[in-house]
């Protein structure tokens, strides 16, 4: 049998793929009511530039990023600002929104660019300018603002630009679809970016389980400073430090970044992403959505304009089944439990999955030591010891265990037969060390 590249540790989870793999993307009709949370990617909320009743056209900014690990938010369709308040947020939280009512009588196929006479490349100079303002985030499902990743500080250098295309969470296929419909976006955004940066190799690492898009990629390639790495089907393949293992064979030293070792990493969403920004001067103002699981009516990978709620696109998809239990935003390892359908699909929302069973519906049983979590965890932690020292509430002690090196993959609870949640232990023990 022949063997792939991957990293050490880690669960293999059953894929679920079949339903969605093979169904091209789809795009869903406008629909008449847009929520936008300020807040929908990693750092400071956006800042409102739009008033209510003002009418806005696809693609316009309505507000703007709010410090340096920020990033902008435009318009999904022509429409009016019909208020600025108050909305669930698939964080399960209530956030500050923009609510848009689409104008019926615009045929929402224009938007108003964002990058002015795009050429094919990006500028110089702007480069991180331009990003931001785009409002591009990762597309992988962590929504880290695109431009801050081009931004290499003073003193600093890449080498090694890493592509992640392993989409590893069970059920979802979105990358998946975009990898092997559009793999010259995705190439194309990779040259950019590698230029962008310097850097003198770059690769693309996808799991086995898509071979086709492997394909499509290496046909794509024309350059020889690009490489297409096929990786072993195992969770958490594309977790940035797992993949920079699983790829180069390199580790990402305890408390640093892939760039403290000269390396950036990237989805290959956000890879078309810039290649539309370059070539037509889009702004992110839609996103591929896998919709999925034994719940949905009609499962199918849907471009979905931003701030659409989530019960129009299950609509979209005929609908829940009537046994549904549990609906996620994501995958089902990562993913959030939503408790409302009128929570927006935002730039983090990679797929809703629909399941007739909850995903984790057992009680929890004692700790029984069997050491399953240990070899399961990616990052080499003991998560068994580190559950006790966090709810005894010792975050002195959680810390020296390197709970801060945890990355929330859920790996450890996945494998654990007493049905602890140790990934939502290592969150809180997180959030406490903290506040030390
Ligand atoms: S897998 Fe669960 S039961 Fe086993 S050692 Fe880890 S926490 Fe304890
Ligand atoms: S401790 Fe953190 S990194 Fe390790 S398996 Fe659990 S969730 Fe993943």
């Amino acid at each position: 049998m022949q063997r792939y590249a991957t990293f050490r540790h880690g669960v293999h989870p059953a894929e679920h793929k079949e339903a969605t793999e093979g169904l091209p993307i789809e795009r869903m009709r406008f629909v008449d009511e847009y929520i936008l949370p300020l807040a929908q990617h990693i750092g400071a909320p956006s800042k409102c530039l739009v008033k209510v009743g003002q009418r806005v056209e696809r693609g316009q900014m309505i507000a703007a990023a709010g410090g340096f690990i920020s990033t902008s938010l435009h318009a999904p369709v022509t429409g009016t600002v019909s208020a600025i308040e108050m909305r669930p947020h698939p964080n399960g939280k209530l956030a500050e929104s923009i609510i848009l009512k689409t104008d019926r009588f615009d045929s929402q196929s224009s938007f108003k660019p964002v990058y002015e006479g795009a050429d094919g490349s990006l500028p110089k100079k702007d480069a991180v300018h331009l990003v931001q303002s785009a409002g591009i985030v990762g597309l992988g499902g962590a929504a880290f603002p695109s431009h801050v990743k081009l931004s290499v500080p003073e003193g600093k250098t890449v080498r090694f630009l890493v592509l992640n295309g392993c989409e590893c969470e069970p059920y979802l296929t979105c990358d998946h679809r975009v990898m092997l419909e559009h793999p010259r976006k995705v190439m194309r955004g990779l040259e950019l970016i590698m230029d962008h940066l310097g850097a003198e190799r770059a690769y693309i690492g996808v799991e086995v389980n898509k071979m086709d898009a492997i394909d499509a990629l290496r046909a794509a390639c024309t350059r020889g400073d690009i490489e297409v790495i096929p990786l072993t089907v195992k969770y958490p393949q594309g977790a940035e430090k797992a993949l920079i293992d699983s790829v180069l064979k390199m580790a990402v030293p305890t408390g640093k970044l892939p760039l403290d070792i000269e390396i950036v990493v990237n989805n290959v969403g956000t890879a078309a992403a810039i290649t539309d920004l370059v070539e037509t001067g889009s702004p992110l103002i839609e996103r591929v959505v896998t919709l999925t699981g034994p719940g949905i009516r009609r499962p199918a990978n849907v471009m979905v304009p931003l701030g659409t709620p989530l019960r129009d696109v299950i609509e979209h998809c005929g609908g829940l089944t009537s046994d549904t239990r549990q609906l996620i935003l994501g995958g089902p390892m990562m993913g959030m439990a939503q408790k409302s359908l009128d929570v927006p699909m935002t730039k983090g929302a990679s797929g809703v999955l629909a399941l007739t069973e909850p995903a984790n519906n057992r009680a929890e049983d004692p700790c029984i030591r069997c050491g399953r979590c240990l070899e399961a965890c990616p990052m080499f932690l003991n998560p068994s010891r580190i559950h006790f020292l966090v709810r005894a509430e010792r975050a002195e002690q959680a810390k020296a265990s390197h709970v801060m090196d945890c990355y929330e993959c859920a790996s450890c609870s996945f494998v654990c037969p007493s049905n602890i949640p140790l990934a939502q232990l290592m969150k809180i023990g997180k959030a406490m060390v903290r506040q030390l």
